[in-house]
This record gives C-alpha cells, structure tokens and sequence, in this order.
C-alpha cells in the first residue's frame, strides 16, 4: 500500500532540492519546499507550482519553523564557495542555526531527519580515498571555514540530538555533484567550465589543474539520498555519497572543450586558499548498506549538463541566475 508522507524539503529551490521536491512528488508524497532564494530560484521549482501536493515557502531556516511533516530533507545552505564565502557569518548560521531549528521541528513532530552533510567535512584530505572514519583536515579560520566548520557543527548536532534526543537521523556526505539546474555563474567547476565553453570564452583553471575531484550526477546521488532514508533506523551514517571516479581539473576542461566542441583556450588563475588537493570518496559502505552506486559516467552527466545549458544561454540566462 503506498502511504502518502508530508515531507519537507529545505533548500527545495536549489539544484539538489528541485530535483528532490521533482522526485518525491512523483513517488507520490506531499512536498513543502522552503527557501529563502539565496541562491535557489522559484524558476527551478514553476514546473510544480500547479501540482496540489507542492507548497512553495519563503522561510530562511535560520529562524524557527512550525510545520506537520514526517520526513525532513535538510538541504537549505549555500553550496559553491563564491556563493558561500559571499556571506560567510550567514553561511554558519543557517548550517549551524537552520539544522538546531530542523532538528527542534524533527523532535516535536518525531520526523525522520535527512542532513546535506558534505565531503568538505575532510577538508584538504591526508588519507586518500576519502573514509567515513577519517576526521578530516580542516582549517578552521580560513575563508572556507564558515562552510566546512558549519557542515562539521551541524553533524555534531544530528548526533547529539540522536544519543540525547532519539531522534531519526540519516547523515549523507556529499561529494561535488553536478547536472540541470546549477546555477550558471556559481563559480563551481563544471558550471563554470561548461559556460564558459558554450561561449567561447576562456576556460579558467585554477593552480596548475592537477588537483582531483569525482563527480557525480544528480541523479544517482538522489538516488543514494532515498536509499539511506529507507534505511533501517539503526543505520544513521554519516555515509560517502558520490561518485568514485577521479578526474584532474584539467581532464574535465578538456572533455568539456570535446563536447561542446568549443574553440576556448584554456588559461591558468591563481589557486584560491585551502583549495583540497585531491578529493574521492571510499563508497564501500554505500554499497554494503544501501546497495547503492553511481551509475552515470562523466561523459553522459556531461552531455545533459551541457544540454541544459545551451538552453539556458539561449534564454539568456543572466548574472543572477
Ligand atoms: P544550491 O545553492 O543550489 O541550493 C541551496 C538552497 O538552499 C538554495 O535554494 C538556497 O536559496 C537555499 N538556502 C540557502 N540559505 C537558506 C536559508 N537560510 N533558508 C532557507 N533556504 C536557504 O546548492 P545545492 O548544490 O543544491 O546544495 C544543496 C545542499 O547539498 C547544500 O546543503 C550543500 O551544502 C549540499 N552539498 C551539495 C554538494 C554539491 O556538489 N552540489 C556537495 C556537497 C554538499
Ligand atoms: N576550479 C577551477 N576553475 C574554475 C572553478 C573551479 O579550476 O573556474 C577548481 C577549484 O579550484 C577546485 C575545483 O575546480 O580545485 C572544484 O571547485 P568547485 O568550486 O567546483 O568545488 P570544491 O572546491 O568545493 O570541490
């Protein structure tokens, strides 16, 4: 029998969300999506906004939230450094602030509670892949800072609230995600790259472009959010979500430059501090206890990504999104 769950989506008009808030609607459950538009936009959610299960909220979750829900998908916080680092004591706040009141919510209501947690939890990473029991290597005064430290606070709060609480709680570590919906000037790589090449404009590699990440399309990794929420209560995580297929920045420049078949040249800026030298998860325990693993290569997430944003440069997608 399928049971029709209200589940509340914070962040739900950002590139993780929407496709969430997509997702849950057409599992059939009653969706209530809340976002400040700091950085996600109603134009991401206009598809929804006739389905009688979807409720759009303006709400910034750094102040309190009284809602019915039965499941809780913490997303709400800036994600790209340039948006992140454009207000960094709000930063903070709403990962530190937003998870204390979501947290509160999934007390009183006895939701089941689902954390955006991230790999930037390991910081610039000396065991490599990265482990779920690795403790990470973070600066805690740096201009990353406010978002890495954050992230680290609001684990410590859904484990508190666990042993202290009882409550349900399910911490996914994000490894950097891409697909339709980035936001085409939020500075990460593979937005970046892709405008950048659907204009013709120059490629930007920062440092000298050896450093790694993995990429993982958005909806595998949606995928792994459902299956660590239908988990047993007993598995809370925190658990590596993310594709384990390592690229060097200049390797992505390159396939970006093929598949769009651009004539951009690549040119080399300054490396921003504390940028991660390398970065890959160890999935080994997505794979015991969900079953779970990516399934879409670079090259085809590439292929969507660049799809969506030809249409967007065609619409004329501006500086603000
Ligand atoms: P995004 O910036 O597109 O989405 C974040 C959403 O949160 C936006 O819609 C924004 O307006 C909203 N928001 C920000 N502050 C808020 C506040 N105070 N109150 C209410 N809403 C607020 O980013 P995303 O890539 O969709 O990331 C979603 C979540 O996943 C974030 O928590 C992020 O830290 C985490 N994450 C993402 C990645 C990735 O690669 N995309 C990697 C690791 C972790
Ligand atoms: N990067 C780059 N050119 C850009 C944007 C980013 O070379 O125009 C690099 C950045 O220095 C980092 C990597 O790409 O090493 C990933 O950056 P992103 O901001 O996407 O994510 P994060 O550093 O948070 O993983």
């Amino acid at each position: 029998m399928h049971l029709e769950k209200r589940i509340l989506i914070t962040g739900g008009a950002g590139f993780l969300g929407s496709h969430l808030c997509d997702m849950m609607l057409a599992a059939g459950h009653r969706v209530l999506c809340v976002d400040n538009f700091f950085t996600g936009t109603q134009r991401n959610v206009d598809h929804l906004r006739d389905n009688n299960r979807f409720e759009l909220m303006r709400h910034d979750v750094s102040f309190p939230l009284y809602v019915e829900v039965d499941e809780i998908y913490n997303l709400a916080c800036p994600a790209s450094p340039i948006h992140y680092q454009r207000d960094p004591v709000q930063t903070t706040k709403v990962s530190v602030i937003g998870a204390i009141n979501m947290l509160g919510l999934a007390k009183r209501t006895k939701a089941k509670i689902f954390q955006a947690s991230t790999s930037e939890v390991y910081g610039d990473p000396s065991i490599h892949p990265q482990t779920e029991d690795y403790w990470g290597n973070v600066n805690p005064i740096g201009i990353r800072s406010c978002y890495d430290e954050g992230k680290r606070c609001a684990e410590t709060l859904f484990f508190d609230y666990r042993r202290q609480h009882h409550l349900t709680i399910k911490v996914a570590r994000i490894f950097n995600t891409y697909g339709p919906r980035m936001h085409p000037n939020d500075g990460r790589v593979v937005s970046s790259f892709i405008v950048q090449a659907l204009r013709g404009d120059d490629i930007t590699i920062f440092g000298n472009g050896e450093q790694t990440r993995s990429f993982c399309y958005v909806s595998d990794l949606l995928d792994g959010f459902v299956r660590l929420m239908d988990t047993p209560e007993t598995v809370t995580g925190p658990i590596n979500i993310g594709n384990p297929v390592e690229f060097t920045m200049i390797e992505l420049a390159q396939l970006v430059i093929e598949l769009t078949g651009s004539r951009s040249k690549i040119v080399h800026l300054p490396l921003p501090a504390d940028d991660p030298r390398q970065r890959r998860p160890d999935i080994a325990i997505a794979r015991r206890e969900l079953g779970w693993e990516p399934r879409v290569q670079l090259r085809e997430g590439l292929e969507k990504t660049i799809a969506y944003f030809e249409t967007r440069l065609a619409e004329g997608a501006t500086a603000a999104g």
